[in-house]
């Protein structure tokens, strides 16, 4: 397809697909002639074997999901074939501050199980132009360096976040949750909207405050509700106009992780 001239879009997932991963690959067919999504549950990146086998498989209505959106290709492959005998992740020790906050901080590891996999998929696949979620936010900025760093002929895409009709970000996560759960989970978009909907220089840090003090009631065990610098994910101590703000969050045994991002 290379050697035809033609544009290779690559969107990586985990599979599970939902609306927002197709939100991906539409993106994708708009810029490039070919669009390969990826299906693989990297075991290098969970932090918990009981995460990693609770992991939802759900490859049939994934294919069917894939083909409703006209992907042209669907790469799905095994565990031994990405990894072959030696599990052995690479080190993201060295990208940058912004590593070993939030999921970094969260998530030992996390990371260089993404940046392990990704150089395989890229390097597999030689997409052109490749889509993720700003729902991993951090995670973008992980790929970004990968790709400055290791592919910079690759261009990069950022996509927002698709969410359910209450504002909750979608998730592949979120069929693990129990009915009240997913009753309260949209209460996580409503608290970032709460601070993004006051952030002024005189009541950011009390709007934050407040949000943090309702992502604490139970059932909710909080983990970080965090407002950062755009580009460094530096925490932010004195106001700024253009800010993210990050949250994770854990309802029950699903950890959900969601941001907004606030422009001037
Ligand atoms: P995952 O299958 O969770 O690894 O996600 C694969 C890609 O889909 C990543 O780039 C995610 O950021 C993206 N993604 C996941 N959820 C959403 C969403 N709600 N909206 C947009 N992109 C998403």
């Amino acid at each position: 397809m290379r050697a035809a001239n033609l544009s290779i879009g690559f969107v990586p997932t985990m599979g599970a697909l939902h609306y927002g991963h197709l939100s991906l690959i539409e993106a994708a067919k708009k810029k490039c002639d070919i669009v390969v999504c990826s299906i693989f549950v990297n075991p290098t990146q969970f932090n918990q074997e009981s995460d990693l086998n609770a992991y939802p498989r759900t490859l049939e209505n994934d294919i069917q999901l894939l083909l409703s959106c006209s992907c042209d290709i669907l790469f799905h492959p095994e565990v031994s074939e990405m990894y072959g005998e030696s599990m052995e992740k690479e080190s993201t020790e060295d990208y940058g501050n912004f590593i070993h906050v939030l999921e970094g901080a969260s998530r030992p590891g996390h990371f260089d199980g993404v940046v392990t996999v990704l150089r395989k998929l890229f390097l597999l696949v030689l997409p052109h132009q490749v889509f993720f979620g700003q729902k991993d936010y951090q995670q973008c900025l992980v790929v970004q360096t990968l790709i400055h760093r290791s592919f910079p002929e690759i261009i990069f895409h950022l996509c927002p976040i698709a969410r359910e009709m209450d504002g909750l970000a979608m998730s592949s996560r979120n069929v693990r949750l129990t009915e009240a759960e997913r009753a309260l989970a949209p209460k996580i978009f409503e608290n970032l909207s709460l601070v993004a909907n006051n952030w002024k220089k005189d009541y950011w840090q009390s709007v934050l405050s407040q949000a943090s003090i309702n992502l604490q009631q139970e059932p909710f065990v909080f983990e970080y509700l965090s407002a950062c610098d755009p580009k460094s994910l530096r925490e932010l101590d004195t106001f700024q106009e253009n800010a993210i703000i990050l949250v994770a969050v854990r309802l029950g045994s699903t950890r959900l992780i969601d941001n907004l991002i606030i422009q001037a």
